[in-house]
């Protein structure tokens, strides 16, 4: 159920970073009446050429702030996801979507081109303020003050705020701050990343299903986007070192069919048909005992950066969102309570849905599943449907417009 905005509002909420879980917050809050501000450093709104799986706990809390039309327009609904073997191609059910997860969760289970969920989230703030959103701001500094919080940044004017969030993703200006210098640690995992012109691809990988390939070290991803117009593809290699500084970089269509070579052929006509392949350095950080302090807090990334081995990163920081405006709106003259509600009723999820993606890493490349022999029992066991259910009924069913923002948090013992 949508919560009802309070019609007074004077709180400012400044916002560093205006990724997927930053903009999230922002429709959330201005939708209650909030000011907001938005502040992005880069100069031209974008997200990077790939998609996003939304599972029924993510698209719940989108189709709740009005996107359900826009949203369904340019995703992709899949009927299905599956477990396919590296090299023998042999397939597993793992659970149905589509109506199964409406039926399931109250919420479709959808596929989406990242930068159309990026501009659909753009388009509704701006049509409550343009001005809402500013580009080319990157957030040097802040100092939280008796009346708020005074913010600096590179090139622009110092600005007051009541609230900071930094949704400034996983090399966030706003952490630093508030935690001290610490960088994120390479996980032992880079991505593979690219879409593919779905009318390039034989009739069979065109099918409506999302598709786990699953072998020794490695691992690849795909689905469908733009209502089957293009073809996902993600795909994980295990390696030692990230040589770079940068942690995403162009690749080649050689330097990924390399990484797969003796993969099934599906996998290898796919790597053929990327169009701009990307690499990508997986990094992660040991979960955060506490996220905020006082006026300042923290969502998405910045705070729980995570594997992507439940696809869930992305729905956390729009759950983030959400769960922080009701907070916030439950307690407008209080912000600094309403931050703590929030942290409190966030931290044990994001906390856990951190540890199982990491854990997954050992389900998706283990050494079991070599040969096909090996696989079939593995794969029976290990997603097995009481297995499947118990890894991810929690994830999908929990709603973030119905946990308690006004509950009182119990003291701390003295
Ligand atoms: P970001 O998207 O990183 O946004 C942060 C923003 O802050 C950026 O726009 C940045 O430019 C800006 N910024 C940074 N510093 C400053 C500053 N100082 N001042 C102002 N602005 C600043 N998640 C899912 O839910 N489903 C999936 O299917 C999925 N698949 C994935 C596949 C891969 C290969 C990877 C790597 C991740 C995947 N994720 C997925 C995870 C998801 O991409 C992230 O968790 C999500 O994008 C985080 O969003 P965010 O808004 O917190 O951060």
């Amino acid at each position: 159920m949508k919560d009802q905005p309070s019609m007074h509002r004077k709180t400012r909420i400044a916002i560093a970073g205006a990724g997927i879980g930053g903009l999230t917050a922002a429709l959330a809050l201005m939708q209650r009446g909030f000011q907001v501000d938005v502040y992005e450093q880069a100069r031209v709104f974008g997200e990077v050429g790939a998609g996003i799986q939304l599972s029924a706990n993510g698209t719940r809390c989108l189709f709740s702030l009005g996107l359900q039309q826009d949203v369904l327009r340019s995703a992709s609904q899949p009927s299905a996801k599956e477990i396919r073997h590296w090299s023998s191609g042999d397939t597993w059910r793992l659970f149905d979507l589509g109506a199964e997860s409406v039926e399931r969760y109250g919420a479709p289970f959808l596929m989406m081109h990242r930068a159309d969920l990026h501009a659909v989230l753009v388009q509704h703030i701006q049509a409550i303020r343009p001005e809402a959103l500013h580009l080319g701001e990157r957030l040097t500094g802040w100092v939280q003050e008796h009346q708020g919080v005074e913010l600096t940044f590179e090139n622009g004017p110092v600005r007051q705020a009541d609230v900071l969030i930094g949704a400034d993703g996983v090399h966030s200006r706003v952490r630093e701050l508030l935690h001290g210098h610490d960088d994120p640690q390479y996980t032992g995992c880079m991505a593979w990343r690219g879409v593919i012109q779905a009318r390039d691809l034989p009739e069979h990988l065109r099918r409506p299903v999302g598709t786990n390939w699953v072998g020794p070290g490695a691992h690849v991803i795909t689905y469908p986007l733009r209502n089957g117009e293009l073809m996902n593809f993600v795909g994980i290699v295990e390696r030692a070192a990230w040589q770079k500084e940068s942690w995403t970089e162009q690749g080649t269509v050689e330097e990924c069919r390399a990484d797969f070579a003796g993969w099934h052929a599906d996998v290898l006509s796919m790597v053929e048909r990327l169009d701009r392949p990307f690499k990508w350095a997986l990094m992660g950080r040991t979960p955060l005992p506490v996220w905020g302090k006082g006026s300042v807090t923290l969502l998405g990334d910045a705070c729980h950066p995570t594997l992507p081995f439940l696809a869930q990163g992305a729905m956390m920081a729009i759950e983030d969102g959400v769960v922080l405006a009701r907070c916030l709106d439950s307690c407008p003259d209080d912000p600094a309570t309403a931050l703590q509600r929030y942290e409190h009723l966030r931290h044990e999820r994001t906390t856990a849905i951190v540890l199982k993606s990491a854990e997954n890493t050992r389900r998706f490349h283990n050494p079991a599943l070599a040969s096909a022999e090996g696989a079939q029992k593995y794969i029976e066991t290990e997603w097995a449907p009481d297995k499947v259910r118990a890894r991810y009924d929690w994830l999908f069913s929990y709603d973030a417009l119905s946990v308690d923002a006004g509950a009182q948090i119990a003291a701390e013992p003295a």
